[in-house]
């Protein structure tokens, strides 16, 4: 079984073994919290890309042919490895992600360790259409096959998560995979690929490292490539969409999200408060689903400002990733945090910033817990992905002018909305054009349920059934009786 610990030895994996990159470029890991240097490596070109992808075609047969018992029962010994090495995974998305141990040693490392028994079990769940005598003098029955060699491209935010969400239903269904993890956070992938390696069969899966603009582009181009599955930015999703298109590759597009969250005057102030503080702060707003947009019934706007400001600023601790206490660490990189600052600071003379607002003075790039009031629906803070632990507030009168606010943005990923009023709850979830809504709750979701947007947010679904098929291709055979 391969070292966990990549720090420094940042290469390719191929067919079970590191394969250093050939490209020009050289990518410079740091730590978020201080800036300091973790690592680097070289680009990967398309030769690089290559040697990966026709790897993985090479294993595919194989791999394709064990039965869901076979796969099933590989994936969770993985499972049950990465189980014994909770702390060192943690600790590698701590060091390159920035984000506070108490959450990724807390429940996401855990809970990837969950994940990927999910998708083990799933590969042995079979449901479908019945064969059956459909055309007279005809039986026919559906195939559900692999689609191929599958490309996953991931971001900096939930590096690891994201990653295993795409391995695990990939290779329950018996696709091969080749990661492409997002360059300023590669460790966590690269050591998860090592360790399986020591499970799964060589070139099954295979991980290059690389930036965008060159690595991802030539694993989305190669033609052996037959599904893209694509956690990032809507920018990038688009570029994907436009060069998988070229080749008619089947796309997993999980996109930016911009979260409305509407507020009526029946909720428990408090209660819906602590909810909202939290998850428009988990991994310091570098969330998709993150509760940004606040939108808030007139008569308890002032109510709800303060207690939303109030437990931002009470209920965190900025500090050390690292320590076991911190529960907000730095934004991922310079470029992000002068990304967040620039919204802020953009914001019309009329809105007001009620907390934060200016960069936390220390090392690392951290910003501090914001709330603004007062903006409207064409500020770019309101129509834009912040993507930092910054939440806007605007007041509605009625139902109606709730949900056209909720509506008017580009993305349509996730949102939530907060009564007691069950009818109107449910008017306004079948209202919302996101993917995922909840009722008086915000992010709470589970490895069995679907995830993915709408509009700018994307398209297909991660996780649950309807996650696994997306890896699936069916084949329909009927055969004659006569
Ligand atoms: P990004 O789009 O810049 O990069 C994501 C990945 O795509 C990286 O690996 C990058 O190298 C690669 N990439 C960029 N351009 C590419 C191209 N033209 N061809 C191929 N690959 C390319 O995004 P990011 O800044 O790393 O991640 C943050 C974004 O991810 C946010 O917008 C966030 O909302 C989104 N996100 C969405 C979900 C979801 O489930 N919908 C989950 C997490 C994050």
């Amino acid at each position: 079984m391969g070292n966990v610990t990549a720090i420094g030895e940042i290469t390719n994996f191929v067919h079970g073994e590191a394969v250093e990159a050939t490209g020009t470029d050289v990518v410079v890991v740091r730590n978020p919290a201080d800036g300091s240097e973790l690592g680097r490596f070289r680009d990967s070109a398309a030769q690089d890309v290559d040697l990966a992808v026709r790897d993985a075609r090479a294993a595919l047969p194989e791999w394709a042919a064990k039965t869901p018992g076979e796969r099933s029962a590989l994936l969770r010994a993985v499972a049950d490895a990465m189980e014994e090495r909770l702390d060192e995974f943690a600790r590698l998305e701590v060091l390159d992600a920035g984000k506070p141990w108490s959450e990724s040693r807390g429940h996401e490392v855990p809970g990837m360790v969950d994940a990927l028994r999910h998708f083990g079990s799933l590969a042995r769940v079979a449901v479908s259409q019945p064969a059956g005598d459909y055309v007279a003098g005809n039986t026919a029955f559906l195939r559900r096959e692999p689609v191929g060699v599958v490309a996953a491209i991931t971001p900096w935010n939930f590096p690891l998560w994201q990653a295993i969400w795409k391995i695990g239903p990939a290779l329950a269904v018996g696709n091969t995979i080749v990661v492409k993890p997002a360059e300023n956070t590669p460790l966590s992938t690269l050591a998860f690929v090592r360790m399986a390696a020591g499970i799964l069969p060589p070139g099954v899966l295979n991980l290059v490292n690389g930036t965008g603009g060159t690595t991802g582009r030539a694993l989305v181009a190669h033609p052996d490539v037959k599904l893209v599955s694509f956690t990032g930015s809507t920018r990038a999703g688009r570029q994907i969409a436009e060069a998988a298109g070229a080749g008619t590759k089947r796309l997993v597009l999980e996109l930016g999200g911009n979260a409305p969250v509407v507020v009526f005057e029946d909720t428990d102030i408090e209660v819906t408060a602590e909810w909202l503080a939290a998850t428009a702060l988990y991994n310091a707003g570098q969330e998709c689903m993150a509760a940004t947009r606040l939108i808030v019934h007139e008569s308890v706007h002032d109510k709800l400002v303060e207690a939303v400001a109030g437990k931002m600023v009470s209920e965190t601790v900025i500090g050390d990733p690292m320590d076991p206490s911190t529960t907000l660490g730095p934004l991922i990189s310079q470029v992000q945090r002068d990304r967040v600052r620039r919204l802020v600071d953009g914001v019309p003379a009329r809105a007001e910033v009620v907390t934060g607002g200016s960069p936390v003075e220390r090392d690392g790039y951290f910003y501090p817990p914001t709330l603004i009031t007062g903006v409207e629906q064409t500020d770019e803070i309101v129509q834009s992905e912040i993507f930092g632990p910054v939440a806007t507030v605007q007041s509605f009168t009625d139902e109606a002018q709730a949900i056209a606010l909720a509506n008017d943005v580009e993305q349509g990923l996730a949102g939530s909305v907060w009564t007691r009023d069950v009818g109107r709850a449910l008017r306004v979830v079948n209202s919302l054009e996101v993917g995922n809504v909840w009722v008086n709750a915000h992010m709470a979701s589970g490895v069995e349920l679907p995830i993915g947007g709408f509009h700018g947010s994307g398209y297909g679904k991660e996780g649950g059934l309807a996650g696994l098929d997306e890896y699936a291709r069916t084949k329909q055979v009927t055969i004659s009786l006569t």
